[in-house]
């Protein structure tokens, strides 16, 4: 199935190991850059479980993920990685600053969750296993790339703010009399 693969020529295949290690680096390496706080391996169990159904999953969880980041700014440091395993998604989870409990509640509509604490030296690991967990079947008649069976919703890097806040002053003399 897979093509000649080489250090000096890569497959780039989704079917081959050695490419997806190599891929799994690219993700860590992401998913590493920005100090990851409370990282969890991830597995939502879908009550239907069909390839053709991980779309409505993948939206179901930006939804989920774009309604809570605008009711709780700690959902902004919340972020998911995760790959279409066959019976729903496999992958990891950045929960920043909620609870476990808290994440599962929000998105317990997508599935059944299990949720356990990682070290930051496994993500590698981890994200291999669930690129690898993709089945061969679905894979196989793919583009080549993860994008139709991955999800991936990054935590939103929350810099010091210095609030624009000129023009409230430069009102202030306006209010102020004489
Ligand atoms: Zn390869």
């Amino acid at each position: 199935m897979t093509r000649m693969c080489h250090s000096s020529s890569r497959c780039a295949s989704i079917l081959c190991e050695a490419c997806c290690w190599r891929y799994s680096l690219r993700i860590a390496r992401r998913i590493q850059a920005h100090d990851p706080r409370q990282l969890h391996s991830l597995q939502i169990t879908a009550p239907l479980a069909d390839p053709s159904q991980f779309g409505q999953l993948r939206k179901s969880i930006h939804n989920a993920f774009c309604y809570r980041r605008r009711q709780c700014r700690w959902w902004s440091r919340v972020g998911i990685w995760g790959w279409w395993n066959g019976i729903g998604l496999r992958g990891l989870v950045e929960l920043g600053s909620i609870t476990a409990t808290e994440f599962v509640s929000a998105l317990q509509r997508q599935g059944a969750f299990r949720l356990l604490p990682i070290a930051t030296e496994t993500v590698r690991a981890e994200v291999y296993a669930a690129a690898m967990s993709v089945p061969a079947s679905i894979r196989a008649d793919g583009t080549g790339r993860y994008q139709p069976f991955k999800i991936a919703i990054e935590p939103v890097i929350v810099t010091t703010r210095s609030l624009p806040i000129p023009d409230s002053i430069g009102m202030m003399p306006m209010l102020l009399p004489d």
